[in-house]
């Protein structure tokens, strides 16, 4: 299949390169010409802009872009994909930025005779590299079938989510549980070995209790605890501190455009900003137990 893909990131690149494994055709198109020229190297074409891309007799095209802004910017400006690309071209958005945002992009493409797919992807740069993302779509069940088995080249759990902009709810519910669920950890943890239990011990009762969760027993916040995790490599790699703040901040704006309670969320994104304003933003999230452990640190 001819595809197009626009923003090669962390993410997006990776993401591609899955797609000339499988045997699939891709046009390329970043901002940054050194990303385009290494997926080039990798068996892209290249392109010059949005344009160039819907120009190249694309059947689908994904963009995996930073935020809001750069997706309407690529869809919706003037010289954007929505302005030239053929009505048949089937259009995946896998960038993560607010349902409310998503839903406005996707209006705009239907009116243009289009469909888009929001399809904001879980597991990170290592999911991106190994194919096993797990995407959550939101857009017709027709228009998901199509999706399907290009998603499940860089994929392992491909999820239809409901109607256009659900991929990004399920996505933002998500993370915003997780970044609480972490913050919990971080002070059961501190809380913990300040009484005086040892760290491992206290995690396996967690972890065969009732307060374990994916923040306990995968990536646990306390130095030592587990092997492979960010915090046994002074919380290096990961999910950094900003991409969940970034996150948390489309949870409370989605909740307050609906005026809906996210009291956890709102304290949680306040956090994570104490964190990152005190230099913190490239660490791993669970490195916000030092707050608890090195109060004075980040104050
Ligand atoms: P990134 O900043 O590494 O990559 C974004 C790319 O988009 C960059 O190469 C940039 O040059 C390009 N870009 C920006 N504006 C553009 C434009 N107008 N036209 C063309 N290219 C443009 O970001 P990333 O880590 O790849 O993340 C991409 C998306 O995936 C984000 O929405 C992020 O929240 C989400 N996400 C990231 C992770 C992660 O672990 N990094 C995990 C899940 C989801």
């Amino acid at each position: 299949m001819n595809i197009g893909f626009i923003g090669l990131g962390n993410m997006g690149a990776p993401m591609a390169r899955n797609l000339i494994r499988a045997g699939h055709t891709l046009t390329v198109f970043d901002l940054s010409a050194p990303a385009v020229a290494e997926l080039v190297d990798a068996g892209a074409t290249g392109a010059d802009s949005p344009t160039d891309v819907a120009h190249a007799n694309v059947d689908i095209i994904i963009t995996m872009l930073p935020a809001s802004a750069h997706v309407k910017s690529v869809y919706l400006g003037e010289s954007g994909l929505l302005s030239t690309v053929d009505p048949q071209v089937l259009l995946i958005d896998s960038s993560t930025i607010d349902p409310i945002s998503a839903r406005e992009v996707a209006r705009a493409a239907s009116a243009n005779g289009n469909s888009l797919l929001d399809a904001p992807v879980s597991g990170g740069t290592g999911g991106a590299a190994a194919g096993t993302l797990t995407f959550m779509v939101g857009g017709t069940e027709n228009e998901f079938e199509k999706a399907r088995p290009i998603l499940a080249c860089m994929g392992k759990n491909i999820v239809h989510c409901g109607a256009s902009g659900n991929g990004q709810v399920a996505k933002v519910a998500n993370n915003m549980l997780l970044g609480i669920s972490m913050i919990g950890v971080a002070e059961a943890m501190a809380l913990g070995t300040r009484l005086g239990m040892d760290a491992k011990v206290l995690a396996s009762i967690i972890n065969t209790s009732s307060g374990r969760c994916w923040s306990s027993d995968t990536n646990n916040p306390f130095p030592g605890v587990l092997e492979n995790v960010p915090a046994s490599r002074g919380y290096s790699g990961g999910f950094g501190t900003d991409l969940m703040l970034k996150d948390l901040g489309l949870a409370t704006d989605a909740a307050r455009a609906i005026r809906q309670p996210v009291i956890l969320g709102a304290l949680a994104q306040q956090l994570y900003q104490q964190f990152s304003s005190g230099g913190n933003g490239g660490l791993d999230f669970s490195a916000i137990i030092n707050n608890y452990l090195e109060p004075a640190k980040n104050e």
